[in-house]
């Protein structure tokens, strides 16, 4: 008899996901997790006395449109979502404005602020909101070697060729077309950059052509942290009587005849299991196999250069806006940006291998909703910044992460001077951080490029993209590395469990 039916090596959220569907269903499931904790880039610790820190993703947009929640029962194990409204403070430093989840509230504010702009908002919203809704429901499941082109090709009605080719565009054209005013263009502009290319790339304009999503399912945190999500998941887990194994970190994925028998760990422990499930990185993935198990393709995927890095605050009072809306300014995601053109120095430097000067940043400071974070008349303060490069031209990140976050601070007073008087303790995560702590390779977020040659069945690769890896039998692949990329979504967690299920039980998922 094999220890376990599933392993499930990792336990970021959607490794856990998978494992959490699988223990429902009544299979004796184990988890493999290298780090202290579970959740990878989905986990939160009090880093500060009296603070506490996410590692990785903050904002939870698009799991909130699965139903994975509802599904796993996730309140019943302690998730507990914390609405944010406004969901996002746009602002160059002197105009602030505010995205409200109520789009007609947003529109007209815009439009008294400046004109034409709320009209052009609704319109935007109006021409795009059916489409994103296609995405997000193409995102629930395996990709077929026809979405991409379902995706493009789906656009119906006598506008129908007009919104293909705005599809096939750069985000940062469309946006111009639609908004005249650089102050409302550029922060929605900054927030399609999230996902990695930059608004120049050809075939990126979803990224801003989902945007409509966002009043649809909203913005929320977990109370008590980002980690509050993959914690409710363990306990699912645990109820349904799986065991979750942290400081567990997995040396070998154990093949033979061509099958996965289970896992060995660095320890020299060794699993067995009828099937193995693999949420890491699938170079790590790949790391762990026989080198005779992994195809070229496994070694060829398009990692990047990095791409971000952020600077986590812990701050001895509130954040305070030069520009002062109280409270809404602390509320959503801070898109502070003065214009276009920073965006587009950034990427240029980090082209060049340079860490950014005066970067674009995302502000989250959610203690101002959830008082658990930090003592009551403290905050937490974290600075996403953009481009960062994991290669560095000249030096060694050890050598320039004290300028680097210089200019993350810098950039950051520009919007609320003398914020560093402030600091009473902080995390500065350059991207060889993030490959360092997190397993993050070369500090890509999304552990793969989100370019469309990685994209729908073409994530990882060809041929790997249903989840099963090719070369092995009974095992399996979730995460970030597979469809549909990086983001806090599970919807890979969540249909890599349904391919499992119907191998290893025969029983159709409803
Ligand atoms: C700083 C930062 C900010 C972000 N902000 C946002 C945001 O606001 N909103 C959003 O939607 N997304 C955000 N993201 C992206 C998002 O968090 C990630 O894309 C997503 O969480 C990846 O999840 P995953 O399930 O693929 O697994 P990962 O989180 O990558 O987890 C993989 C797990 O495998 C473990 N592991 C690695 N090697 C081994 C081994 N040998 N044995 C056992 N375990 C191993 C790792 O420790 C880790 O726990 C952010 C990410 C970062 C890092």
């Amino acid at each position: 008899m094999p220890d376990f039916d599933v392993i499930v090596m990792g336990a970021g959220h959607n490794a856990l996901i998978t494992a959490a569907y699988a223990a429902k269903a009544g299979l004796k499931v184990g988890v493999f997790e290298r780090r202290h904790m579970v959740g990878g880039a989905v986990s939160t610790e009090e880093l500060v006395a009296g603070y506490r820190f996410d590692y990785g993703g903050s904002a939870h947009i698009l799991i909130r449109l699965t139903p994975v929640v509802q599904e796993l029962e996730l309140s019943r194990h302690g998730l507990h979502y914390l609405e944010l409204d406004p969901l996002f403070h746009c602002s160059d430093g002197e105009t602030p404005w505010f995205i409200w989840r109520d789009a007609e509230r947003t529109a007209h504010e815009l439009e008294r602020l400046f004109e034409g702009q709320g009209e052009a908002y609704s319109r935007f919203l109006r021409d795009w909101t059916p489409f994103a809704q296609s995405v997000s429901e193409l995102f629930l499941s395996a990709p077929g070697p026809l979405e991409m082109g379902k995706m493009a090709l789906g656009q119906k009605g006598p506008d129908a060729l007009r919104r293909l080719t705005r599809i096939l565009r750069p985000y940062g054209d469309v946006a111009r077309e639609y908004f005249s005013e650089e102050r409302v263009r550029a922060p929605l502009t900054w927030m399609a950059a999230q996902s990695g290319p930059p608004p120049s790339d050809p075939i990126s304009a979803p990224f801003l052509l989902w945007h409509p999503l966002y009043h649809v399912g909203g913005v929320a945190r977990p109370k008590g942290g980002s980690g509050g999500l993959t914690k409710a998941l363990r306990r699912a887990i645990e109820a349904d009587g799986g065991e979750v194994f942290v400081n567990a970190p997995v040396k070998e994925i154990l093949v033979k005849g061509g099958k996965a028998q289970g896992i060995r760990l660095e320890n020299g422990e060794t699993y067995t299991a009828r099937a193995v499930v693999s949420g890491t990185h699938i170079l790590t993935t790949a790391q762990a196999l026989p080198d005779e198990y992994v195809p070229r393709e496994a070694r060829e995927v398009r990692v990047g250069n990095g791409f971000g890095m952020i600077l986590r605050l812990a701050l001895k009072d509130k954040v305070r806006y030069r520009q002062h809306h109280e409270p809404e300014s602390r509320v959503g995601l801070g898109l502070l940006i003065k214009n276009e053109r920073q965006l587009m120095r950034g990427y240029g430097e980090y082209l060049a291998g340079e860490p950014t000067r005066d970067p674009p940043l995302i502000a989250m400071s959610f203690s101002a909703v959830d008082d658990s974070l930090a003592p009551p008349s403290g905050e937490v303060l974290w600075l996403w910044a953009q481009y960062y490069p994991y290669e560095l031209a000249s030096g060694t990140w050890a050598e320039r992460q004290a300028e680097a976050r210089e200019y993350i601070l810098n950039a950051f007073e520009h919007y609320a001077p003398h914020t560093r008087d402030n600091i009473v303790g902080e995390l500065v995560q350059t991207p060889l951080w993030l490959e360092q702590n997190l397993g993050l390779h070369r500090g890509n977020v999304m552990h793969l490029e989100m370019t469309f040659d990685q994209m729908f069945a073409l994530r990882p690769w060809i041929g790997a993209s249903g989840y099963r890896f090719p070369t092995v039998r009974g095992l399996y692949l979730t995460g970030a590395s597979t469809h549909p990329g990086g983001g806090i979504m599970g919807a890979s967690g969540r249909t890599a469990a349904r391919v499992l299920l119907h191998d290893l039980t025969r029983r159709k998922w409803k």
